[in-house]
């Protein structure tokens, strides 16, 4: 019975867990296994006969921790958060323990309503527009990643493009150079082909450049082409560009096309006050998506998709065999989420950004951000004092660029030292065809501590200027 087994084993896994946890910041944080050693390791076949959860973790700590690349350490400072926490951690056992699949209100009438009251929380933390409550036509919905939350509000705009009578193969969208590659995938899913989506160009800051956007619109409106959706990014992955919302809505608002915000890493950001600036101009949208399973220590996978009408989603996604009529959806009282999504079935995952949000309290919530942005500035002026280093895009939040002047190779060298040390991850991304090192401040463990060592690994591996 799974009640017994877990009452035996569960000690034991919670063990392997606050072991795992107090020691993952002594481990290389980039795994160094090479390819097939994790598969080397283990049984080519399932095993015929039960086994012991001894033997189960005993290979966790043999093979699955090695061949662990460690977003969890408190000196991960690559590409951009992945946090777990103890909340989402206890909750991510209770959700299996319920097993729900919610993909109805009524196989999961707890799983749609937490969901439903835990978006209106969100955005009520983050300042979003009131459009984004679930009191009036739209509303929040987790979907897996920020890439499904924004494949989701193409396929909506997609179709509400058609409906008004355009043709597919004149659909045209919008996204500067710098937007996340899930924007470009999204439309591939969407029937869309490469050269019907433009690439707008940046500033100096990286931020999607307005007169362009409305360039390239009104050069495609000229060609008879239809513009039906614009993205634009809070945040971006390479340099935390932060594309003007309200220049930049009013170009698609003007077209008629749909609005839609990606803040996936930087939203998080906007739970301090003194930073919501990052979303003016988001009155404008049509969807906004932010991942709760970034920087906000809900762990993979959660990510917050908001839509200021629901409408559109469930004409792009919803179709009804027999077999999932029921009453409760028929009465038109309900949330069935199955429609605002591309799979049928959702776990409920609301349940663990619930038990988050419960956990550290909002206060709690500022309080980690605000101290990841304190010691992001900290690192940032450290470099910006040292005649080796060049800080060549700015630093609104949690992400440090830095180059040294020697160029790209001193770069580039400066980064595998530092990564070959195996107590910190740093990645790199180019812009205008230099190459700069990152660092990502911001995963749930990191304190004053973690960015002194970093700093005294750059301080004494990098070259001379
Ligand atoms: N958008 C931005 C701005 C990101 O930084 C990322 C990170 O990878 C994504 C989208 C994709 O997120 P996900 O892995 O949740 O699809």
């Amino acid at each position: 019975r799974p009640a017994d087994e877990l009452a035996d084993a569960a000690p034991a896994v919670v063990d392997w867990a606050v072991r795992y946890l107090e020691g993952v910041g002594e481990r290389p944080v980039l795994s160094e296994v090479a390819p097939g050693w994790v598969r080397d390791q283990l049984p080519a076949h399932a095993p015929e006969e039960p086994e012991a959860w001894d033997a189960i973790l005993s290979d966790l700590d043999r093979v699955v921790v090695p061949g662990t690349t460690h977003w969890q350490s408190p000196r991960w400072f690559g590409y951009f958060q992945a946090n777990s926490s103890a909340p989402a951690v206890l909750a991510e056992a209770i959700i299996a323990t319920l097993g729900t699949q919610g993909m109805l209100w009524q196989t999961g009438p707890a799983c749609t309503e937490v969901e439903t009251l835990i978006m209106d929380w969100l955005a009520e933390l983050l300042g979003l527009p009131d459009r984004f409550r679930s009191d009036g036509p739209g509303g929040g919905v987790i979907q897996d990643s920020a890439s499904s939350s924004t494949l989701v509000a193409t396929l909506a705009a997609r179709d509400r493009a058609r409906a008004a009578g355009a043709r597919l193969d004149d659909l045209v969208a919008y996204t500067s150079v710098d937007a996340h590659s899930s924007v470009e995938k999204g439309l591939r899913v969407a029937g869309l082909l490469a050269d019907q989506l433009r690439s707008v160009p940046v500033d100096g800051a990286r931020a999607m450049r307005p007169d362009a956007l409305a360039e390239a619109v009104a050069a495609d409106v000229a060609a008879g082409r239809t513009p039906f959706l614009v993205v634009a990014t809070v945040g971006t992955t390479s340099t935390h560009g932060l594309d003007p919302l309200g220049p930049v809505g009013d170009v698609a608002r003007a077209h008629g096309a749909w609005f839609h915000v990606d803040a996936a890493h930087a939203g998080a950001a906007a739970l301090l006050p003194e930073l919501r600036w990052i979303h003016d101009g988001l009155e404008a949208a049509d969807s906004y998506v932010m991942d709760p399973h970034k920087w906000l220590f809900t762990a993979m996978e959660c990510s917050a998709l908001f839509v200021a009408d629901a409408a559109p989603l469930a004409d792009a996604l919803s179709i009804t065999p027999e077999y999932l009529r029921n009453a409760a959806t028929g009465s038109g009282q309900v949330v069935d989420y199955r429609d605002w999504q591309v799979p049928l079935g959702r776990r409920f995952r609301a349940l663990k950004l619930w038990a988050v949000i419960r956990r550290f309290g909002a206060e709690g919530l500022r309080a980690a951000v605000r101290g990841h942005i304190a010691l992001a500035a900290d690192l940032e002026a450290r470099l910006a004092a040292d005649a080796r280093f060049v800080l060549p895009v700015p630093r609104p939040l949690n992400l440090v660029c830095f180059a040294h002047v020697a160029g790209d190779e001193a770069s580039e060298a400066l980064l595998g030292a530092l990564n070959a040390t195996g107590r910190v991850f740093c990645s790199h991304t180019r812009i205008d065809g230099r190459y700069l090192l990152r660092v990502s401040v911001g995963q749930t463990a990191t304190g004053p501590a973690d960015l002194d060592e970093l700093w005294a690994l750059v301080d004494r591996l990098a070259p001379p200027a």
